[in-house]
């Protein structure tokens, strides 16, 4: 059965119906109804940016998850379907060969769609990988224009001519167009001033409102439409019916189908980011992804990290500590520690021994209660103060 997604614009929702393989008794097989998952909009595409596909067994298992039968499709059309109530069952063994091998077929495009997505999502990104914006290429990229073939190959005869005269020939045709299109350029620049002197008002309202457009289409995910293999749109609910997921009640005109989990997670992200405010951010804790619920909001998601803390938790003592790090307090507490340890070596006097090592000593605890939050500034900042008496 295909993927489906379906959307629901005031709720922000998503309904996703995927292809969950289940196991029993060392027997996979495909379920007879798909599985639904509501959530918010964007959390597949998160979960997706959440895999790691450069691990294989991430990568079987994200597939093994969500979308192992339409890829079994796929790979082996020639296979039978069985039209009965379950339509695939494989042994244990079978099931991981072929598992893994259309995990290895399929691994290089996830990777590959993973980066285009954080690359568009304005994340970091695997340049080598997803290439850079158009705008920041450099000369270093752009193709030399050496021959077509290597110097071995060039006496290398087909139909009659040499690899090298075919070169020569194909070299010629390609002066040819360019002459062609040097023209063709020419003639437009020539009619484009004659407009413009001519009509000069008309001509600048079109240009401002062109460059507008153009600013808007060249954000207009390209790279992400390309992804796209095949995606139809449902309007009959059909599979949403079977699952017993009620998304009659809900305000969704379509669901989008396909047998391809990226083309899916496209439509996703096209519709993810079409709410200006949608965005996605990486945890600074555990360096996963995550949609903050607003947009000052959260640095850190909310999954368990360690000792039963999460990733929230454990920023918020993060930031804590540095926010001590530039407080006033600590360092007056600095201060004082250094002039009292001066006077100390300097003048080797019995009261100056005496205050020196009372700080230090009452000093290590009160400090420590004071990172801790068990007394209030007020409290930290009299007790040093108290030592200039
Ligand atoms: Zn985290």
């Amino acid at each position: 059965m295909k993927l489906n997604i379906a959307f629901e614009k005031e709720t922000k929702l998503e309904f996703l119906l995927y292809n969950k393989i289940f196991e029993h008794n060392s027997i996979y097989f495909s379920n007879p109804v798909q599985q639904s998952k509501r959530a918010k909009i964007g959390s597949f595409l998160v979960c997706f940016l959440n895999t790691d596909f450069e691990n294989i067994d991430e990568c079987a298992d994200f597939i093994s998850k969500y979308c192992f039968e339409n890829y079994y499709k796929l790979h082996y059309p020639n296979h039978p379907v069985s039209f009965k109530f379950i339509r695939y069952a494989f042994d244990s063994k079978d099931y991981k060969r072929i598992l893994y091998h259309i995990s290895k077929e399929e691994q290089e495009r996830f990777i590959y769609a993973k980066e285009i997505f954080l690359k568009n999502l304005k994340l970091p990104y695997n340049v080598d990988i997803a290439g850079k914006n158009d705008d920041e290429i450099d000369e270093n990229d752009k193709i030399d224009d050496d021959g077509l073939f290597s110097k071995e190959d060039e006496n290398y005869e087909v139909c009659g001519m040499t690899l090298k005269e075919i070169d020569e020939e194909l070299k010629q045709s390609v002066k040819c167009y360019d002459k062609y299109l040097d023209k063709k350029i020419e003639n437009y620049e020539k009619y484009i001033t004659e407009y413009k002197e001519k009509n000069k008002e008309q001509y600048e309202a079109f240009m401002q409102e062109f460059e507008k457009n153009k600013k808007v289409y060249d954000n207009g995910y390209m790279e992400i439409n390309t992804l796209i293999e095949d995606l139809t749109v449902d309007y009959t609910f059909i599979h949403y019916l079977y699952a017993i997921e009620n998304v009659f009640y809900h305000n969704i005109p379509y669901a989008f189908t396909s047998n391809h989990v990226i083309s899916i997670l496209c439509i996703e992200f096209r519709e993810f980011v079409s709410y200006p405010k949608n965005i996605i951010r990486k945890c600074q804790n555990c360096g996963k992804y995550l949609i903050p619920e607003n947009l000052k909001a959260t640095k850190y998601c909310n999954n368990i990290f360690e000792n039963s803390k999460t990733c929230r938790e454990i920023g918020k003592e993060k930031s804590y500590k540095n926010n001590l790090k530039s407080d006033k307090l600590l360092e007056l507490y600095r201060k004082r520690y250094m002039s009292l340890a001066s006077n100390n070596s300097h003048y080797h006097t019995e009261s100056s021994r005496i205050k020196f090592e009372k700080y230090k000593s009452e000093g290590i605890k009160i400090k420590e209660k004071y990172l801790n939050g068990e007394i209030s500034k007020k409290e930290f900042k009299d007790w040093i103060e108290s030592s200039y008496c």
